[in-house]
């Protein structure tokens, strides 16, 4: 993929902070002592082997999952205190799944309405005219009264997209957003995440998409047992990889 290259842009502040954080399920220790400052504006590629916690980590900034050790801090809202933050965290962090996770009995419009009007408290209008402005965005306007089950898969891709944008968050979470789809429809997807990063929305997208890593990414970060491995720019990870498993992972994948 190499018609479409994010423009150059400039970072702000950090906006999310993770230091020292290890998380086990149960005996399995799934993260060890991660630390990880990402800046506003930044956009975050996170790869690695099956296994090595990557939507785990993405899954602890939004709250899906909680920690046992270390902090986190996303916006200034400390995660880490207790359950009273989850709903200010959540209403600044989107997130789009792998699996497109629509309601399969709402229409394309009422997905994209129902959390701005239930938990936003927006009138429908309102909420009606925001949905439209993002399917519009994604490329999908005509689809609004449609079911799910009737798009294609890139299509419920991009309404997850949009849907998640329609409650105007700060940063945005992908976790591997083109694994499930047809090789045909993986490109309208990254398109719509480039466009994403063009307007300067923070971004930490796990995915295997190495040329989207390489034309969107500002730092590129490889995962292994729960670790943060290796990170660096795109030419400095794709060029020099330090570590063996990088190399090898790379060697598999590209
Ligand atoms: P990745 O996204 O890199 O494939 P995950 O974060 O999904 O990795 O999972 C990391 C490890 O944690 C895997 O070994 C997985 O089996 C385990 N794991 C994930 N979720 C749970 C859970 N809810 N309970 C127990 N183990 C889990
Ligand atoms: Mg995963």
């Amino acid at each position: 993929m190499n018609s479409s290259v994010a423009a150059p842009h400039e970072l702000g502040d950090p906006i999310i902070r993770m230091e020292g954080v290890s998380k086990w399920y149960g005996e399995f220790q799934v993260l060890t002592d991660v630390d990880l400052s990402v800046r506003t504006g930044e956009r975050i590629v996170i790869c690695g082997p099956s296994g090595s916690g990557k939507s785990t980590l993405i899954r602890c900034i939004n709250r899906l999952e909680t920690v046992q050790k270390g902090r986190i801090t996303v916006d200034g809202i400390e995660l880490t205190a207790g359950g009273k933050n989850v709903d200010a965290v959540r209403a600044e962090v989107g997130m789009v799944f792998q699996q497109f996770n629509l309601f399969p009995h709402l229409t394309i419009l009422q997905n994209c309405t129902l959390a701005p009007m239930r938990s936003r408290g927006m009138s429908r209008e309102e909420a009606e005219a925001v949905a439209m402005k993002y399917l519009t965005r994604v490329r999908i306007p005509e689809q609004a009264n449609k079911y799910p089950s009737q798009l294609s898969g890139g299509q419920q891709q991009r309404v997850a997209i949009a849907r998640a944008l329609c409650m105007a968050p700060k940063i945005m979470l992908f976790d591997e957003p083109t694994s499930a789809l047809d090789p045909e429809m993986v490109k309208e997807v990254l398109d719509t995440m480039i466009g994403l990063a063009d307007d300067g929305m923070t971004m930490l997208c796990v995915t295997h998409e190495m040329g989207f890593a390489r034309s969107v990414a500002d730092r590129v970060i490889f995962m292994a047992g729960g670790q943060i491995l290796e990170q660096g720019t795109p030419e400095a990870f794709f060029g020099h990889p330090q570590h063996e498993k990088t190399r090898q992972f790379l060697g598999q994948i590209l």
